[in-house]
């Protein structure tokens, strides 16, 4: 994204542009791995070595609130972020903390029990899938003797 039209973007957003906003937005667009906090604060740092964590946070914290960046939910307590603040769904993996994107078009609002219409008013709705990932399965299925067993990781 050209500078100029980041400095709109912030500006319609009552952001001042500055460098490490700069980063931390580049940082959060090319990322497609939902990357914590700390993990931006590494790859931000080549560039802004001075950049204190503290303010990463900050920063992704003001982009959350502007609708700039999202928090995936299911997470966890460190906090997963995503470059994609559109409504989308989540497969999360509670073994090693990868978070992958799927879509699942039409799906979601349709669904959704009378209670939730009832509730109030709906805005969106994201889909959650937490598991156990292919290639942590394989990790496990592999130390398997029998091959048989091998079952779920083809
Ligand atoms: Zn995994
Ligand atoms: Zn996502």
């Amino acid at each position: 994204m050209l500078i100029a039209t980041l400095k709109e973007l912030f500006a319609e957003h009552g952001l001042k542009f500055t460098n490490q906003r700069y980063l931390v937005y580049r940082t959060m667009a090319a990322a497609r791995d939902h990357p914590s906090a700390e993990t931006v604060w590494r790859r931000v740092r080549g560039e802004a070595p001075a950049i204190s964590l503290d303010t990463v946070y900050r920063t992704l914290a003001a982009f959350e609130t502007r609708g700039l960046v999202a928090r995936v939910p299911g997470g966890g307590d460190e906090g997963r972020f995503d470059g994609d603040a559109t409504p989308h769904h989540h497969l999360v993996c509670l073994s090693c903390g990868a978070i992958e994107d799927f879509s699942m078009p039409g799906a979601g609002l349709a669904d959704l029990p009378p209670e939730v219409s009832a509730w109030g008013r709906v805005r969106d709705a994201q889909v959650l899938v937490r598991g156990v990932c292919r290639r942590c399965l394989c990790q496990v299925e592999n130390q398997q003797p029998d091959a048989n067993q091998r079952s779920e990781c083809r």
